[in-house]
């Protein structure tokens, strides 16, 4: 896979020189390419920002050095290139909140483009033309927050999607046995623990040490059920009923929640919530 990232702060990028993906593009799985947006901007202070039309605190990201970086990148497309072009990817607070599945979908791409908007954003004309132009462009959300700039977005979303490529995480099977992984229901994953068996008087449930493979694999099932309608009860709103078995059923009934009727489970009528 491909990664282009323009942004005024290349340096903030470092992270990605790290650990399995540090690992995944020195064994050529991925190809990082940052760009500085400055070398965009012709004046002498090489300006990339200007004041808001219509007033208003702080400044915006001016779109003519956007357009000069991005044409600049989207001319040099990876070999082999399907004619698709990238997906770009705008992080912003506006955007779409990032999700697993949007990493899977990312991960499916042979290139990902990010453009990293700083003070108060980029002029949205940037979006509206590389859309227009036939790009896809997906503005992403890293949660209901504000940060400083796009570039922990990057971090954070090449990190997700890069752990899905082949050969980048050893043991694959670990990709599907985790929280939010489709493979998984969308589910929190179970409590996890390894040795000693007893901690700080703490011990270890008995049913993961008995041997029973299928025991383990009900408890585990249970426990992720159960923390998921503890913690995160929307999660379940996407919890296919016809992939539920009927000691699913009740644990969720236990928990306060029936199927919906639409295509996921919602609080039970005259449930109490835990
Ligand atoms: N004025 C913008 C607004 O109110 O929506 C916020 C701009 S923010 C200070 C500057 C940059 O940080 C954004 O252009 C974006 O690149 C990045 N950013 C801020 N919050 C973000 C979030 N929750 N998710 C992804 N990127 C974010």
């Amino acid at each position: 896979m491909r990664v282009d990232v323009v942004s005024i702060f290349g340096e903030y990028l470092a992270p990605l020189s790290l650990s399995l993906i540090g690992r995944a593009r020195a064994q050529g799985l991925l190809d990082v390419r940052v760009h500085d947006l400055r070398e965009h901007a012709h004046d002498r202070h090489r300006t990339v920002d200007d004041t808001p039309y219509g007033g208003g605190a702080g400044l915006l990201m001016k779109p003519e050095p956007w357009g000069e970086a991005l044409d600049a990148v989207l001319a040099a497309p990876p070999a082999g290139d399907d004619g698709r072009g990238p997906v770009l990817l705008v992080p912003s607070p506006v955007g779409e909140v990032f999700s697993q599945a949007a990493a899977v979908e990312l991960s499916a791409e042979p290139w990902l483009v990010f453009a990293c908007g700083r003070y108060e954003g980029i002029d949205a004309r940037v979006v509206e033309h590389y859309r227009a132009r036939g790009v896809r462009v997906r503005e992403v959300s890293l949660g209901d927050y504000v940060l400083n700039g796009g570039e922990v977005a990057v971090l954070v979303v090449v990190e997700a999607v890069a752990r899905l490529l082949p050969g980048v995480v050893g043991n694959a099977a670990s990709l599907t046995e985790e929280s939010h992984a489709a493979e998984h229901d969308g589910l929190l994953e179970h409590p996890a623990y390894t040795k000693p068996a007893s901690w700080r008087g703490l011990d270890v449930p008995a049913v993961l040490a008995g041997g029973d493979h299928g025991a383990v694999a009900r408890w585990r099932r249970e426990q992720a059920l159960r923390r998921t309608a503890r913690r995160r009860p929307d999660l379940l709103a996407h919890l296919d009923p016809a992939r539920c078995t009927a000691a699913d059923l009740r644990v969720l009934a236990e928990e306060g929640f029936a199927p919906d009727g639409a295509s996921g489970f919602g609080p039970a009528p005259g449930a109490v919530a835990h």
